[in-house]
């Protein structure tokens, strides 16, 4: 039983509306113990392809998001553990900035995702025009590998297969063809050296639940990945609703268990003070 959240936003992120207190009431109210904030810092933002107006810059006030957090951790002490997290986006261009803020910053915890490929956001249509899905997706894997290599600075990979929502053939499961299994078997190449980075490294793999909550039928990454990180000796998954409203908090945890279970995996993993921590599921 997973009873902690370690992937959640709040007004700290640029992309989220939701007031941290709220954020904390809700995952009481869902019967939390725990819970990790993971404000984004996507240093490389704002990418180029997103439509005029709708540019966010996705940077962090860290001193104002440790006094909230820390005044958050003390009233609601005898109610639920707060944690302090980062989710930070990769980038290889970057990496001595990202380096150097991950020295001078503490966190609990460093998700570290790939939100943008050629300067430009996954999310926009923009992502995919000239080019096939296939030939776009491909770019995404190709960067993910890179970031994962030249960017080490974080303890557990976000959403890794997370660009198959999007695009004109997304693995949404309205068709049989496009699932995210087939898509593994076609970017295998790609995502078995991002897991072997992992493990090697003593890096963790994220469980992200936020695809189940928006209808799609696999989290992210999907099964089929997740089990190859297991097959290949990966041991650490950390789990997370990547939350950005209230009535998310906490969603889908019992899914992520049994799905964790099926691909051989008898416990999860969270951070505090970036050490790893071993949860029995
Ligand atoms: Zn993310
Ligand atoms: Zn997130």
């Amino acid at each position: 039983m997973i009873t902690r959240d370690d992937h959640v936003h709040s007004s700290f992120s640029s992309d989220c509306t939701s007031p941290m207190e709220e954020q904390v009431r809700a995952a009481i109210a869902a019967g939390l113990t725990e819970i990790t904030f993971t404000e984004h810092l996507d240093m490389d933002a704002p990418y180029t392809n997103v439509p005029a107006g709708e540019a966010l810059d996705f940077r962090i006030d860290y001193d104002a998001y440790r006094e909230e957090l820390n005044f958050l951790k003390v009233r609601y002490a005898d109610r639920i553990q707060i944690h302090m997290g980062l989710e930070l986006g990769l980038n290889a261009s970057l990496s001595p900035a990202l380096e150097e803020y991950v020295r001078t910053h503490r966190f609990d915890y460093i998700i570290g995702s790939t939100h943008s490929c050629g300067g430009m956001d996954p999310y926009y249509d923009s992502f995919f025009e000239g080019r096939t899905a296939e030939q776009a997706f491909r770019a995404y894997f190709e960067t993910a590998l890179a970031n994962v290599k030249t960017c080490p600075f974080f303890d557990s990979y976000g959403h890794l297969d997370y660009v198959l929502r999007y695009g004109p053939d997304k693995a949404d499961g309205s068709d049989e063809q496009h699932t995210a299994e087939y898509y593994y078997a076609l970017f295998g190449d790609l995502i078995d050296p991002i897991l072997y980075e992992l493990i090697l490294n003593g890096k963790a793999l994220e469980l992200n639940t936020g695809a189940l909550s928006r209808g799609f039928p696999e989290p992210n990454p999907c099964a089929a990945i997740l089990r190859r990180y297991h097959d290949l000796g990966g041991v650490m998954v950390t789990v997370g609703s990547d939350a950005h409203t209230p009535e998310n908090i906490g969603a889908h945890m019992d899914t992520a268990a049994r799905i964790l279970h099926g691909c051989g995996f008898d416990s999860y993993y969270s951070f505090e003070e970036r050490t790893p921590i071993r949860h029995p599921l």
